[in-house]
């Protein structure tokens, strides 16, 4: 074309690796990773390992991490102006899940630059859908802090949150994370997802209780992501207040069932005496 403002863009691809098992990557993925310019990761040393896994030959790898990702961003968006095909990778899964990145993606929006991502592991997503917990809705809450007092606080902003709660600990913390979970939010039912992948994938639900009690918790290893179900509903069933009622009027008055049952599940007692006298209604009709 013989313009220079006419260069033609290269592209930032977010491409989520392994968590374990090198046979969890895409064909995308490799054959991006194959035809980068430059690979960003955050450790070299992990990143050549995985490369040459797969018999890329190293392109030019800089690093990205939280001590230096102001000073690496715009080299970034400035390869990605002059025309260089840049993949991103983290240590291992999804980048940007509980790893950097996000600032890196914002400037790239805001800038308007070609960007896309390729789908793949994640453990948080593989513990959620092993868990046996809730999958409709669930919180992602990452890592949570290291004291006691911060970790509770940080659960209990979560207190009313309608789905299932995803987090990643250290297998070390584990049993105080679970002491600071119960304290907050009661006998949950709990999981925990470890070595997702590995050789010695486990994957085991319980009570919290159960999950306190446990012996064997102490000596966990390998990489954890740990689950809480969402709070239990304790409002009692249509059909567990009528089979209720329907039993006591077979001995009492209408008024009598009615306290009953009203002070059993915690209602107000006009409401039920109403349908106390619709069902001794419909058994007489
Ligand atoms: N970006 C990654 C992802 O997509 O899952 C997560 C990175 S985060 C720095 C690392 C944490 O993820 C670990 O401490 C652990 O909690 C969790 N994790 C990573 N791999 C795992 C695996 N194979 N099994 C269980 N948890 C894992």
């Amino acid at each position: 074309m013989g313009n220079e403002n006419c260069k033609q863009l290269g592209e930032l691809c977010l491409v989520a690796t392994p968590i374990g098992n090198l046979q969890d990557i895409t064909y995308r993925a490799v054959e991006t990773l194959k035809n980068a310019q430059i690979v960003v990761c955050e450790d070299t040393r992990v990143t050549r390992t995985l490369l040459s896994h797969f018999g890329i030959k190293p392109p030019v790898l800089w690093t990205y991490h939280e001590h230096n990702a102001d000073v690496q961003r715009p080299k970034i968006v400035e390869a990605v102006r002059s025309g260089a095909k840049v993949a991103m990778v983290s240590d291992a899964g999804t980048p940007l899940i509980s790893d950097p990145g996000y600032k890196l993606v914002r400037q790239f929006q805001e800038e308007g630059l070609p960007l896309t991502a390729l789908p793949g592991p994640c453990a948080a997503v593989m513990a959620l859908t092993l868990s046996g917990l809730p999958t409709d809705q669930f919180f992602f809450g990452g890592f949570t802090p290291r004291k006691s007092g911060a970790r509770q606080s940080y659960f209990k902003a979560l207190l009313e949150v309608p789905g299932t709660l995803v987090f990643y600990e250290s297998p070390k913390r584990f049993k105080d994370m679970l002491a600071d979970m119960e304290a907050v939010f009661g006998d949950r039912d709990v999981a925990f997802a470890r070595e997702l992948t590995k050789r010695f994938e486990e994957v085991r639900r319980a009570d919290l209780k159960s999950f306190l009690e446990a012996s064997d918790l102490d000596t966990l290893k390998g990489e954890l992501v740990v689950l809480v179900g969402p709070k239990r509903d304790t409002a009692p069933k249509e059909d567990e207040i009528e089979a209720a009622l329907v039993a006591c009027l077979a001995t009492l008055s209408v008024k009598d069932a009615a306290q009953e049952v009203a002070s059993r599940f915690h209602l107000s007692r006009q409401k039920v005496y109403a349908r106390a006298l619709a069902l001794r209604g419909d058994e007489k009709a």
